[in-house]
């Protein structure tokens, strides 16, 4: 009656993301900006956002049907350009 299995604790929902901070896209709409923890797929572009690039969560609608829960799906950088609030470190660029 030896019963030495012993199940390794996994976490049940690791997240691929967290909190950035609040950001405003390049026509001045409010988004909360995500910094990627592992590598996520665009879901507009479907290319890579890398671990630790910016990106935004956009509730994309689904085709015809009408759901109550709206899925925020990850749009990387290239598809919703967005700038950090208060990142004031990127004054490189001067015309
Ligand atoms: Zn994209």
């Amino acid at each position: 009656m030896a019963d030495g299995s012993t199940q390794p604790r996994r976490p049940q929902s690791r997240p691929h993301s967290r909190r950035a901070g609040l950001a405003f896209h390049n026509d001045g709409e409010r988004t909360t900006a995500y910094r990627a923890l592992e590598a996520l797929a665009c879901a507009h572009c479907a290319g890579v956002i890398d671990a630790g690039e910016l990106f935004s969560r956009h509730a994309l609608m689904p085709g015809g049907s009408r759901t109550r829960g709206v899925t925020l799906l990850p749009l990387c950088n290239r598809c919703r350009p967005l700038r950090l609030e208060g990142d004031e470190n990127e004054e490189q660029h001067e015309g």
